[in-house]
């Protein structure tokens, strides 16, 4: 035998509650290796099914925790992850933790947004805070393939699995069954009745009933140990005896004298490779990841109001609205008041007002506090708002093109107004102008431009490569020599 494809290993991944085991379930109850429909099954930690006639093993062991537990050992058992985030609930700490883990492991990924079938869900907020996060789909600045999917009613349950097949047949994963052994434990346990039991993944070679088997692994304490065993006994998830199994496919192995830890590689015995897979030989092979440090990290937060004008549409807001990235500090009923503007100014929280009256006196007092005030009568637009408000708490200048740039050569004073001398370096400024006042690589401010001067004559504009005076609206305006003067605009 040579080289030949093998299927395609898949783990599933996302936040508690997303539908990880539901989508499991879902495939595996519709898609059976055809000559096993109806028989009993059992839980072994992964599973095959047969799609289109190819052969797809899902890893459904369930939660992070043996993904963590692999990688703390270096193990790479996935060929493909698919990523599930609920349409409802968009994306939350272990869904952050699961990017992380993909990141770091490098592997291809499938975004399914999950539950699709009920009301009033979003999908593309969802793809919004994945794009916060790096994972970049289709129509979000990057080629991520993503399927929006229903794991209760079986909705494009077969699009995910055309993806599968079709980035499997682009990796082409391929092993040679003739090879040595090598396979991977994914679980393993202590069982009353058989004694010692390990599923493992084959990678290459072909483990085999009646073999001598050994998995070199560090138990804690970083004591080098051997678990060894002699195979009695391969059985599938349907409970069926196997008398050999061949790259991609899993089994549970009945015959270790000791339970291997997960992550372990199995080798033949005799036949241990003297380059171990790189981190069997690792210091820290036994270190487990903190899945949770990174997520207390404080992270800005949107802050907002909310007017509706009736309960559904706001309870329908608050649905979409990521606690992690948004902060929602006043919602309600009917017109805005007064005292929301003011209450939005103390907070510095924007208000969204949808389908409400907003009088002109409201708006004057918005505009005059400085507090933004947005109106919407469309809530898809609304949404698409608040994601690129979201993709600004990461990106401020985002949706901004700049139009110049000028620095601060000299400090003066003139009838109590500090002025700045620049230099136009490039572009050109207008009194008009929006500016973010930079120091380093800082944006510090955004001061208002006051007046532009060029010797004492007041002046509208200023061209590249001019020298000018400015003063700003505030007094206290903080700017140094060697600051930068940023001009640009929003794009709409
Ligand atoms: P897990 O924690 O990620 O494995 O999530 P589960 O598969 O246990 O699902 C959590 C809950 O969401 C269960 O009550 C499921 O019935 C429900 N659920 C999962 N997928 C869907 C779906 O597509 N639509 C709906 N409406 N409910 C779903």
């Amino acid at each position: 035998m040579a080289i030949q494809n093998r299927p395609p290993i898949v783990t599933i991944m996302g936040h508690v509650d997303h539908g990880k085991t539901s989508l499991l379930d879902f495939i595996r109850k519709t898609h059976v290796v055809a000559r096993e429909a109806g028989g009993i099954t059992q839980h072994i930690g992964a599973y095959q099914i047969e799609f289109k006639g190819k052969k797809i093993t899902f890893i459904d062991t369930p939660g992070h925790a043996a993904f963590n537990k692999m990688r703390a050992r270096g193990a790479r058992v996935t060929d493909l992850i698919i990523l599930v985030v609920a349409a409802n609930d968009g994306v939350k700490p272990q869904t952050v933790e699961a990017i992380r883990h993909i990141k770091e492991a490098n592997v291809p990924i499938i975004v399914a947004i999950n539950k699709i079938d009920m009301p009033n869900v979003y999908p593309d907020m969802a793809k919004a805070q994945l794009a916060e996060e790096g994972i970049l789909v289709s129509g979000y600045g990057g080629d991520v393939d993503t399927v929006e999917l229903s794991a209760k009613t079986g909705q494009n349950i077969d699009q995910l699995l055309d993806l599968i097949l079709v980035t499997s047949e682009l990796q082409d994963y391929k092993a040679d069954p003739a090879a040595d052994l090598r396979a991977v434990v994914i679980e393993s346990t202590m069982d009353k009745n058989r004694g010692p039991v390990a599923t493992v993944i084959v990678q290459e070679g072909t483990l085999k009933v009646r073999q001598d088997i050994e998995a070199p692994s560090r138990k804690e304490g970083d004591e080098q140990k051997i678990f060894e065993g002699r195979v009695r006994q391969l059985v599938d998830e349907n409970r069926k005896s196997l008398t050999d199994i061949t790259p991609g496919s899993p089994a549970e192995i009945i015959g270790f004298t000791e339970v291997p830890p997960v992550g372990s590689y199995v080798f033949e015995k005799g036949k241990v490779p003297t380059e171990l897979p790189t981190a069997l030989s690792s210091t820290n092979a036994n270190v487990e990841i903190d899945p949770f440090a990174e997520m207390f990290e404080e992270k800005p937060k949107l802050k907002l109001m909310f007017r509706a004008d009736v309960q559904g549409t706001l309870e329908a807001i608050e649905q979409n609205l990521d606690p992690e990235a948004m902060n929602l500090l006043r919602a309600g009923v009917g017109e805005v008041t007064e005292d929301d503007v003011d209450f939005a100014e103390t907070t510095g929280s924007t208000i969204y007002a949808f389908h409400v009256k907003v009088s002109k006196q409201i708006e004057e007092k918005a505009r005059a506090a400085g507090v933004k005030l947005k109106k919407y009568d469309v809530i898809y637009k609304m949404l698409e708002d608040l994601q690129k408000q979201m993709l600004k708490l990461i990106e401020p200048t985002i949706d901004e093109v700049v139009l110049g740039e000028a620095e601060v050569l000299q400090l003066f004073e003139m009838k109590g107004d500090r002025i700045a001398g620049c230099r136009m370096i490039t572009g050109e400024m207008k009194k008009t102008d929006l500016l973010h006042l930079k120091r380093e690589d800082k944006i510090i401010g955004d001061p208002e431009i006051k007046s532009l001067m060029h010797g004492k004559e007041i002046i509208d504009s200023v061209k590249a490569k001019n020298e000018f005076g400015i003063t700003f609206k505030r007094k206290k305006e903080d700017f140094q020599i060697g600051d930068r003067l940023i001009v640009y605009k929003v794009e709409e």
